[in-house]
């Protein structure tokens, strides 16, 4: 397979003369499948792959970048195992080995087609090097190829393979039919067709992760990545100018999808509030928060839609995801499994902690076996009557990725550490806010609320404020 760095599409464009806004691409099932693969990426994957595609000029996604940071910054002591912080730091996609069939791969997160095991062929984990639980010298384990099923001669990963699509300037992606073409022409107003122009673009790697980022906040990430190249080649142009421009509304409670479900234990949370904004200056927490904070790192961007439902205002990809929403059952998608893959993606087995308050759904982890064949030792996922199955070890180390019996503080920017008086103080310094006007709050945080989180930890630089002030409010309220 070709390096990233290597893979161009072509993209045969369709432009208004005027306004040089693009009205569709007409693109092949590589390129479709590439952009439908953007739904299948946990967010903090987006977050670590901006970071290392634009170094220290990387976009800021709300509060994910700077939970991310914070993530990285704090001490291993404070996980179970150190193993758990990395999976938190690459969080694995559920769909990862399919997705090593794509023709331009921007996922680097190395796919589950390895296994550690112990020389008494009695443990096994999936992900990285544990210390076996048998042996009383707690030998590391080593890392052994998976026996992979005969892969499907099919190239394709979401896309039935020769298929082509008409996407929108906005990602809607639709079939590549007469039908569409004129839906988009009226849909645009165009009655003359001579104000349009066809023009050929190549679309390499640098391309895609522009469009990547461009998808979270922007209604013309097409028109942009273009924008982007020739302001690159000497054009500058100021709509390339990159900003979250979608508003937050703070007051309005996410839309919650009605799959999800709302029976959920609620986590106790103090937050230090100022009285005149209801703004919250930080929170101080123990374990479970955090790791439903750092959980939600790895919830795949398809789920976040499907979490948030029409709630989520992340740029285009809500039209990305609702144009192939209606998909089943049609010749142009591989497989149902590939359907679900997008519109609902699980998370990979371990990582659901047991202190997750979201609906997530996670893939059930198959055991490895050990064979002996013709001399040598296999190791296989799809067991038979040869195989013996091995014990599974939770890479976590425990139901949760956070140590207990700890108090952790966590910045309005969702950064957590360990609490620090000197750092209330200097916040409180310099945001210039009088003691007089500060209040400690109380929280349960449950369903509603970790929603409202995970709403605004998407576009706010003050995910705690934005997502806890109507339930503040609420609260305010109800004591008087
Ligand atoms: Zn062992």
């Amino acid at each position: 397979m070709a390096a990233a760095e290597e893979v161009q599409f072509c993209l045969k464009v369709m432009m208004m003369k005027e306004s040089n806004k693009v009205l569709y691409a007409e693109v092949d099932n590589d390129f479709a499948d590439v952009l439908l693969s953007f739904l299948t990426l946990p967010l903090g994957t987006i977050v670590r792959l901006l970071i290392k595609h634009y170094g220290n000029k990387a976009p800021i996604i709300g509060s994910l970048s700077s939970l991310y940071a914070g993530l990285l910054n704090l001490d291993s002591c404070h996980f179970w195992t150190e193993e758990g912080k990395l999976m938190l730091l690459n969080p694995r996609n559920s769909y990862g080995f399919q997705c090593s069939r794509l023709k331009l791969q921007i996922d680097d997160t190395p796919p589950a087609t390895q296994c550690f095991a112990c020389e008494n062929f009695t443990c096994a984990s999936m992900y990285y090097k544990m210390t076996c639980l048998c042996s009383t010298l707690r030998n590391i384990m080593t890392g052994r190829e998976l026996e992979i099923e005969a892969q499907s001669a099919d190239k394709s990963v979401f896309t039935a393979q020769t298929a082509s699509f008409l996407l929108t300037d906005d990602l809607q992606i639709l079939t590549n039919t007469s039908t569409s073409l004129l839906q988009v022409l009226k849909l645009n107003g165009i009655g003359d067709t001579s104000v349009l122009e066809e023009r050929t673009l190549i679309f390499g790697l640098k391309e895609i992760m522009e469009l990547l980022k461009r998808s979270l906040v922007s209604q013309t990430p097409i028109t942009d990545v273009i924008l982007s190249i020739s302001s690159a080649a000497g054009t500058l142009n100021k709509r390339q100018k990159f900003s979250a421009s979608t508003k937050y509304e703070s007051d309005a409670l996410p839309q919650t999808n009605e799959n999800v479900s709302s029976d959920s234990k609620k986590i106790a949370l103090k937050a230090l509030v100022q009285k005149s904004t209801h703004r919250v200056l930080l929170a101080q927490t123990r374990h479970e928060f955090i790791d439903f904070l750092f959980s939600l790192l790895i919830i795949p961007l398809g789920r976040v839609q499907f979490l948030l439902g029409k709630s989520t205002c992340l740029g285009s990809i809500n039209n990305l995801y609702r144009s192939i929403s209606n998909w089943e059952d049609v010749d142009y998608m591989m497989s149902k499994e590939a359907v679900d893959a997008l519109l609902d993606p699980q998370i990979p087995p371990y990582y659901l902690s047991s202190y997750q308050i979201l609906s997530l759904n996670q893939q059930s982890s198959s055991a490895v076996h050990f064979r002996y064949k013709r001399g040598r030792y296999f190791y296989t996922t799809t067991p038979d009557l040869g195989s013996t199955p091995m014990k599974m070890i939770d890479p976590k180390g425990h139901d949760s990725f956070v140590k207990g019996r700890t108090m952790y503080m966590v910045t309005d920017d969702l950064v957590v550490s360990t609490p620090s008086s000197a750092f209330i103080i200097s916040t409180l310094n310099r945001m210039k806010i009088p003691v007089s006007d500060v209040e400690e709050q109380e929280l349960g945080i449950g369903i509603e609320e970790a929603l409202s989180i995970l709403k605004a930890s998407l576009f706010s630089t003050s995910a705690l404020s934005d997502g806890l002030k109507p339930f503040l409010m609420r609260q305010q309220k109800q004591e008087k």
